[in-house]
């Protein structure tokens, strides 16, 4: 394990910038103005091991807001809040094949619930059963947990980022009245989204997202202060959502090419694991068409497949 350590310490740099040469290829979302701002040939990574070990490479100090990385953590938040139970009859656990923000197949499974917790009405609803006298407190529940996952008191909200997606969410919004109408979705919807749109706000950087991808290797445990954060049922479940769902609809290909579990996000985010060894944070905001970072997809199934790292 150490030799490998050291393999990635020494040929990290290079094969970075490697994958840099493929963000031509993406292109930054531009659906949210305020992403549009995010320069296309960002390219950084961060590895952490179980000692507290890390390796990272380019731009891996770049702050970018988390987007649909905070779903995996804001349903377990919601399994610790309510219980397997309470979550599932609200939201299913297949994948969609559509895109994230699709309305198409919302009806499908029982009566109007999303199909996953991943998608956005699946995140939405999510969102909706974090516990919490207010959205303002929900929203603080949500941060104060990511905060003690990344084990960084300071991580906080873009709030520009936060405001032009409250401004421009208008898709979210509708998924969000056609859950209401579905009786999914308690209370008001705008409160829900406002809970949302804030914990897809969260500003983190690559080491951030490491550090909360090294708590579910290490099966909910931060294996450097030794903290238990989660019970590991409820991080199998995220990483088994991880590994059907985490890559949008490229999924599929991802288990195969790279075969870790792994969550990307819109501003091009990816936070991956290898189970009891390493948490991964990476940002590269050029996104291929299916919505995953190109460089950033390269670079993981480079290293998977160098070190073997599939797990199936
Ligand atoms: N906040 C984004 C949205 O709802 C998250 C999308 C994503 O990262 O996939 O549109």
């Amino acid at each position: 394990a150490q030799a490998e350590f050291q393999r990635i310490q020494e040929l990290l740099p290079a094969w970075l910038e490697t994958s840099r040469l493929t963000t031509p290829e993406g292109a930054v979302a531009t659906y949210i103005p305020e992403l549009a701002k995010i320069p296309a040939d960002a390219l950084g990574i961060h590895l952490m091991n179980g000692q507290g070990e890390f390796s990272s490479a380019g731009d891996c100090g770049f702050p970018f807001t988390m987007q649909s990385v905070s779903k995996v953590f804001t349903l377990i938040l919601a399994l610790m809040d309510r219980g397997e139970g309470e979550v599932f009859a609200k939201v299913g656990k297949e994948p969609t094949g559509d895109d994230f923000d699709s309305m198409l197949k919302l009806e499908l499974v029982e009566p109007g619930i999303p199909f996953n917790p991943l998608i956005n009405a699946g995140a939405i609803t999510v969102s909706s059963l974090i516990s919490g006298r207010s959205p303002v407190e929900q929203s603080a529940r949500i941060l104060t947990f990511f905060r003690e996952l990344a084990n960084n008191e300071s991580l906080d909200y873009d709030e520009n980022v936060f405001e032009s997606e409250l401004d421009s969410g208008h898709l979210n919004r509708s998924l969000g009245y056609f859950l209401k109408h579905n009786g999914v979705l308690e209370g008001s919807v705008e409160e829900v989204l406002h809970v949302y749109f804030r914990h897809c706000s969260i500003r983190a950087t690559c080491a951030d997202l490491a550090r909360m991808g090294l708590v579910l290797a290490y099966d909910g445990t931060d294996p450097i202060t030794g903290r238990n954060l989660i019970p590991r049922r409820f991080v199998q479940i995220a990483k088994t959502f991880m590994t059907t769902c985490g890559m949008y609809n490229a999924s599929g290909e991802f288990a195969i090419s790279v075969g870790l579990p792994a969550k990307s996000g819109v501003s091009g985010g990816i936070l991956a694991l290898v189970p009891g060894r390493y948490g991964i944070g990476i940002i590269g905001p050029a996104l291929n068409k299916k919505g995953n970072s190109v460089a950033g997809v390269h670079l993981l199934q480079r290293m998977s497949r160098e070190f073997d790292w599939s797990l199936f």
